[in-house]
This record gives C-alpha cells, structure tokens and sequence, in this order.
C-alpha cells in the first residue's frame, strides 16, 4: 500500500528559524503562522541546539550569508539532523554566493526580501520531498524484511543466511569461538502432503518455524533452507550444547501433535550437526555440507534422530556417528524416504 502523500498536519511540521536579528526572524515566522505550522525562532546557536534533539525540526530556515559562519552553522546542522532540510535566508543576491551555500550543503537559497507567498511555496516542496524520503525508508526497511524472511515460516532465508553464517564463522575465528551448524529435515513429510488438504502443509511448516524460534536464542540464526529443510546456526556453543539442543527440539517437534479443522499429524524429524572449532578454517559451505553429511546418517540410521559430523580423514567411511538416544533405541523406526 503505498502512504498518502503530504498526509502530515501543519502543526506536525516543525520549521525552526534562525537568526541574530529579531525584525528579520519575526518576517520570516509570520508567514510561517499563516500555515498554521509549528514555528520558532532563535538567535542563537546554543538555543538551536537546545531544540535540535528535544523538538527535532525539519526544516531549518537559516537567516545568514553563505560565509564562513554560515557554513559552520550547515555542518552542524547536518551532523545533528541529518533529515532536515535547511535553508539559507540571505540579502546576498550574487551568483558567487548562491552557488557558494548550495555548496555549502544547504537545500535551497532565498533572497531577502523575499515574497512571502513564495517562502512558503517552496517550504512546502521541502516538505513534500521529506514526506517522500520517509516513505522511502519505510518501504526499504519492509523490503528488507521481505527479502530476508521466509515468508511461511518467519525464519530467515537461504540467501540471507549465508551472509549471516559468514560473519559467524569470521567472528568466531577472532574471538575464538565455535560455530555450529544444525541442519534438520522432517521425517516423511510427503506423507503431510498426500493424506491432507495441501493447505496442511503449509501449515505444519509454519508450525515448525514457531518451534524453532521457541527454541533458539536471539544470538542463533535459524532459517528455511528450502522445503521440509530447516538450518539452524548456534553461536558460542560446545558440541554438548549443539547435541542438547538437537535433542530439545526434535522432542519437541515429536511430542507436538499438528491440528488444523479437521487434520491432525504427528511428525519427527532427523538432524545432524557439525562444527567449527576456533584455529579451523572452514568455510561456509563446506560446514553446511558437513552438517548435510551427518543429517544424512540421521536418516540412513532410521530418522527421528542427531547425528554429528566427526572429520575423518578416510573418505571411504561415513565420517559421522550416531548419538545414544535410549528413547529411540527402544522404539526403532523403520527408513522408507523423505
Ligand atoms: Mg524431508
């Protein structure tokens, strides 16, 4: 949806004059009144900046010449609002000094005297243009969101997780700190599909993806790698804190049973963990891929289980090992795909 334009009140807009001379500054604040905006005036640079974080102005109308002082007052301005518009009021009429304060940073460059009707013609457009810039941000940050976020899920995406893997491991590495990655796959998840609405899919996933989120930190990164896949990377954890916390969440995926109208499931799911260990170097992918090996063995052994990369360095041999779970040893499954 995109905002009304220009949707702000006059008194929301706030227009900050500044200037040494009273009779000047009260010119330019009373045609400022007319439009029933929120107007004020000071002489001084310490009143201005008093107001710059208390009353946050938008527009600065700057009663000075582009000299030397007139392009500290720009500079300061900027630096403590970087949002507003600022303009320069000044008598110099020379080309040499417009061109100087548009140099100087500021957005606009009115000659005294000026016709007040005008003035406020061009404050306008100054407004217009910072209603615009705000929709801007606004929509960049949704589209941000939009682009990093899995929709069904709220869990991040593939692309964005790698971003966000690479930095971990580049972290770690300078503070000397594991990174983990978990990768976990639903356990026959076609069968979600066949036997229900296919809307009950949907479903179960996004149910997942609560899960997930209930059960990692704000400090891990948990993602939709794509289908029934999920990726989960923990920072600053052990290979006894990845393990627990495979195991927390396969038990709570499996104790969950899926309701929606009239369908209801219960699901397990397999996982497999590898690490990087600080001193390793590894790079993203190929921590991804050694976690894959192990959710592989997960499923290989039966499913509803954790299994861990362990580096070996026989290519021949599965490089993994499975993790005593008296639970699952004492109700074995039987493998049959997904
Ligand atoms: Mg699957």
């Amino acid at each position: 949806m995109v905002p009304e334009i220009n949707s702000r009140s006059p008194q929301n807009c706030r227009i900050l004059v500044i200037g040494s001379d009273p009779g000047s500054r009260e010119t330019l604040l009373e045609p400022l009144r007319w439009e029933m905006w929120d107007a004020r005036g000071v002489s001084s640079s310490e009143e201005a900046e008093a107001l710059f974080d208390s009353w946050r102005p938008q527009i600065v109308l700057l009663d000075a010449n582009p000299d030397p002082q007139g392009a500290a007052w720009v500079t300061n301005i900027r630096g403590r609002l970087p949002h507003a518009s600022v303009l320069f009021i000044s008598d110099d009429s020379g080309t040499d000094a417009i061109i100087t304060g548009l140099d100087q940073g500021a957005d606009d460059y009115i000659i005294k005297p000026f016709v007040p009707l005008e003035l406020l013609a061009r404050i306008r457009t100054h407004l217009r243009i910072r209603d615009l810039h705000e929709q801007l941000v606004i929509a960049n940050e949704k589209l941000k969101e939009l682009v990093d976020i899995d929709d069904l899920t709220g869990l991040y995406n593939m692309r964005s997780l790698y971003q966000r893997l690479e930095f971990e491991i580049e972290r770690g590495r300078r503070f000397g700190r594991d990174v983990c990655v978990v990768m976990m796959d639903m356990d026959n998840f076609k069968s979600v599909n066949d036997g229900h609405d296919h809307l009950f899919g949907s479903y179960v996933l996004s149910e997942i993806g609560k899960i997930i989120k209930a059960n990692t930190r704000n400090i891990d990164i948990p993602a939709r790698y794509g289908g029934d896949e999920f990726l989960v990377v923990l920072t600053e954890v052990n290979e006894e804190g990845a393990r627990l916390f495979c195991e927390r969440l396969r038990k709570a995926i499996a104790k969950n049973t899926f309701v929606s109208g009239e369908d209801s499931i219960n699901l397990t799911v397999s996982l497999g963990f590898a690490l990087v260990q600080p001193g390793e170097v590894l790079s993203s992918k190929e921590l991804v891929r050694r976690a894959d090996h192990a959710l592989y063995e997960a499923k290989r052994t039966g499913r509803d289980r954790v299994c861990t990369f362990v580096p070996n360095n026989n290519v021949h041999a599965l490089p993994v090992k499975k993790i005593a779970d008296p639970a699952s040893l004492r109700r074995p499954k039987k493998a049959s795909g997904g």
